[in-house]
C-alpha cells in the first residue's frame, strides 16, 4: 500500500458507516494536530476516519516558519516545560523522519558586548533543557566564522555570534507523512471533505460531510469526534453546540522569501533582532530559496483569507536591511505567505506573549476539541487527546507513535538507490534530494511514474520537482486542485516568484493530463489558484504569459 489511495473509494468508505459498523473515531482537520491524531488512534487498533475541509494541511501547517525546535525565543516567558517537551520531540522526530527532519546551525550574531553575556546564559538554558543531547552544544564563534557562515552579515560590525542548532522540516510532508502512515494503519482519510454539521451523543455521533468539489452532502457515524480544526476550533464547535463561546486568539504570522542569489546563504539559519530590536526573525535556508520571519500580531479578519500587508513586507525587508549588508526591496521578493497560530485565549496583551500549549476540552457528549500547541510537538498533543478518548475504553490507553517511523528509515541508502534509477533518466541529484524529502521510500515509485512516462523534466523550470509528481500526487496523494500540487504537494507557490505558472513550461499541464480536465477546466483552474496566491501574497503574480491549453507535446 502506498500513498492515500483514491479519493472517492476512501468517500464511499466513510459513507457506509451508517449502514455498517461506525467509526471508532472521526477526527475534523488534516493539519498536523488531526493527521498526528488519526496515526495515534489508529495505530492503538482503533477504526479512524479524518475529513479536512480543504487540502490537507492547507491550514496553518503549510504556514510555519518550517522549525521543529525547542523554541529559544520562549524563554523570556520561561515556558521551561513546554521548551523541555518540545526539544525531546525534536529528537525524537529526528529518528522517526530522518529524510524530513533535518539538523540546521543557526547563527545568532552579537553587536553590542552587553548582550553577549545574556544571551550565552540563555543558550545555556536551551542546551540544558534538552539535557545537552541537543545536535551539538552551543558554542561561541568569532567574527570571521559568523561572516563566513552568514554571508550577508555586515563585514566589521558584528562582535562574534553564538552557533547553535535546531531543526527544520517541511510542515506540509510531516502531515503527508503522518496521513499515509495513519492509512497503512487502516484509517480512512480524505481531503475536500468539509463538516457542516456535528451531533454529539454519547457513543453514537454523527457528522453531515460535504464533499465540496460535488457539493455533495452526506452523512458519517462515529462512536467519538476529535475536533482539531486548528483556528477554526470555535466555528467547528459552533456546529455541535449553539452556545460555544470562543476560546481562541488566532496571532497572524508572515514570511517572506527570497531567491539564494539574492539572500546568500547556504548551509546555517541566522536569527536576527528586527529592526526596533524588539523581536527575533528567523532566516532559514529552505528548500531552494531562503525564508524569513515571521510576525506575530492579533488578528480578527476573515481565518479564511490571511494575507500579507504592506506594513508586514516593509517590517520584515527594513529589520533584514537593518541586520544585514544589504539594500532589499519588494522587488526581491520571490514569494510570501501569511499563517493564523491558533493560541488558547488565555490572558490580554500581545499575543507574543500567549502560551503555545495546547488545550484538550469536551465540545459535547463524545465529541472533544484539542486546539494550541506547535507543530514540533504535535506527536504529544495527538497523544493526549487519544489519551482522552481511551477513558472511555474500547481504546489502548497507550501511545505507539513513539515507536512509528513517518516515511524512511534509512535516507541515505534510498539515496542512493533513487540516484542510480534517476540517472539511466538524466534526472538530477537536486530532484533526487528533493524526492527523497518530499517522499520517503515512496520516491521510488515517483521515479516508477518517471519511467513509465519516461519524462525527467521538472515540473516547473529551474526548481528540483519532477513533472512526474503531478500525475504520483493525483493518483496517490489526493491532489484535486491546481493549488494543491503547487502550494503544498511541492512548494512552487512559495518558492517560485512566478508560482510556478508563470514560466515556460505549465506544471498545470502535467496536472491536466493526469485528472483527465477540459482546456476550460485547466484554465479555470489557473485563474483560481492565481487568485489564492495573489490574495496571500497581497499583491499580482506580475506578468504572466498567456494561458497554455494543455497538450501531450507539453507533458514531454
Ligand atoms: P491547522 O494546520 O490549521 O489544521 C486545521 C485544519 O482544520 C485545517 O486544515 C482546516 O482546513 C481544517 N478544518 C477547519 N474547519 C473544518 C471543517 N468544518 N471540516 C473539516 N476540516 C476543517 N510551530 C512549530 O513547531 N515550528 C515553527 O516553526 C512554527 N512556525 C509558525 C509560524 C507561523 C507564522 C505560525 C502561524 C505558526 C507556526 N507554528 C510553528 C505553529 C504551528 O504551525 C501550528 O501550531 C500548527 O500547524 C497547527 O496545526 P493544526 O493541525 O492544529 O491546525
Amino acid at each position: 500500500m502506498s500513498g492515500l489511495g483514491p479519493r472517492d473509494i476512501a468517500l464511499e468508505k466513510l459513507a457506509a458507516t451508517v449502514t455498517s459498523e461506525p467509526l471508532d473515531v472521526l477526527v475534523v482537520g488534516g493539519g498536523i494536530t488531526g493527521a498526528g491524531i488519526a496515526l495515534d488512534a489508529a495505530s492503538r487498533g482503533a477504526t479512524v476516519g479524518l475529513v479536512e475541509g480543504r487540502d490537507f494541511a492547507s491550514g496553518t501547517s503549510s504556514k510555519s516558519s518550517k522549525l521543529v525546535h525547542g523554541g529559544l525565543r520562549y524563554l523570556e516567558q520561561r515556558e521551561f516545560g513546554l521548551m523541555r517537551e518540545a526539544c525531546t520531540e525534536r529528537d525524537l522526530l529526528r529518528r522517526l523522519a530522518p529524510h524530513l527532519v533535518e539538523p540546521i546551525p543557526f547563527v545568532l550574531p552579537v553587536s553590542q558586548r552587553s548582550t553577549r553575556a545574556k544571551l550565552g546564559v540563555g543558550l545555556w538554558a536551551y542546551d540544558a533543557l534538552a539535557s545537552f543531547r541537543n545536535m551539538k552544544i552551543h558554542k561561541h564563534i568569532d567574527p570571521s566564522e559568523a561572516e563566513e557562515l552568514v554571508p550577508p552579515l555586515p563585514k566589521g560590525k558584528v562582535r562574534g555570534g553564538y552557533l547553535f542548532y535546531d531543526c527544520k522540516n517541511d510542515d506540509v510532508r510531516l502531515v503527508m507523512e503522518n496521513l499515509v502512515q495513519a492509512r497503512r494503519y487502516g484509517a480512512t482519510v480524505v481531503n475536500h471533505a468539509a463538516v457542516r454539521h456535528l451531533d454529539g451523543k454519547e457513543g453514537d455521533c454523527r457528522a453531515l460531510i460535504e464533499d465540496t468539489p460535488t457539493a455533495t452532502v452526506f452523512e458519517v457515524r462515529a462512536r467519538r469526534v476529535v475536533v482539531a480544526a486548528g483556528v477554526w476550533a470555535d466555528r467547528v464547535e459552533g456546529l455541535a453546540r449553539a452556545d460555544a463561546r470562543p476560546r481562541l486568539r488566532p496571532s497572524k504570522g508572515i514570511h517572506l522569501v527570497f531567491d539564494r542569489t539574492t539572500l546568500p546563504l547556504q548551509d546555517a539559519a541566522a536569527f536576527i533582532p528586527d529592526a526596533d530590536r524588539e523581536r527575533m526573525l528567523f532566516v532559514i535556508p529552505w528548500l531552494d530559496a531562503v525564508i524569513v520571519g515571521t510576525t506575530d500580531e492579533t488578528y480578527e479578519g476573515d481565518l479564511d483569507t490571511p494575507s500579507v500587508t504592506d506594513p508586514d513586507r516593509d517590517y520584515v525587508l527594513s529589520s533584514l536591511n537593518s541586520a544585514f549588508a544589504l539594500e532589499l526591496t519588494a522587488t526581491d521578493i520571490v514569494g510570501a505567505y501569511a499563517g493564523l497560530r491558533p493560541l488558547i485565549a488565555s490572558k490580554q496583551g500581545a499575543t507574543a506573549d500567549l502560551s503555545r500549549r495546547h488545550s484538550v476540552y469536551d465540545i459535547a457528549p463524545g465529541i472533544i476539541g484539542i486546539t494550541g500547541g506547535k507543530l514540533t510537538t504535535y506527536r504529544r498533543m495527538a497523544a493526549d487527546a487519544v489519551d482522552r478518548l481511551s477513558q472511555d475504553g474500547g481504546i489502548s490507553s497507550r501511545s505507539r507513535t513513539r515507536w512509528i517511523r513517518l516515511g524512511s528509515h534509512d535516507p541515505e541508502t534510498l539515496t542512493r538507490a533513487v540516484e542510480r534509477r534517476a540517472a539511466r533518466l538524466g534526472i538530477g541529484r537536486d530532484s533526487v534530494e528533493s524526492l527523497v524529502r518530499c517522499y520517503g521510500d515512496r520516491s521510488l515509485a515517483v521515479i516508477d511514474v518517471a519511467e513509465k512516462s519516461d519524462n525527467p523534466l521538472p515540473l516547473v523550470e529551474g526548481h528540483p520537482p519532477l513533472a512526474a509528481e503531478a500525475a504520483y500526487c493525483a493518483q496517490e496523494e489526493m491532489v484535486v486542485d491546481l493549488d494543491d500540487l503547487l502550494a503544498r504537494r511541492t512548494r512552487m507557490a512559495l518558492v517560485d516568484r512566478a508560482a510556478g505558472i508563470g514560466t515556460g513550461r505549465r506544471a498545470s499541464a502535467y496536472l491536466a493530463d493526469a485528472l483527465a480536465w477540459s482546456a476550460d477546466e485547466h484554465d479555470r483552474q489557473i485563474l483560481a489558484y492565481r487568485a489564492e496566491v495573489e490574495q496571500e501574497r497581497g499583491r499580482p503574480l506580475g506578468e504572466t504569459p498567456p494561458l497554455e491549453r494543455p497538450t501531450r507535446t507539453q507533458t514531454g
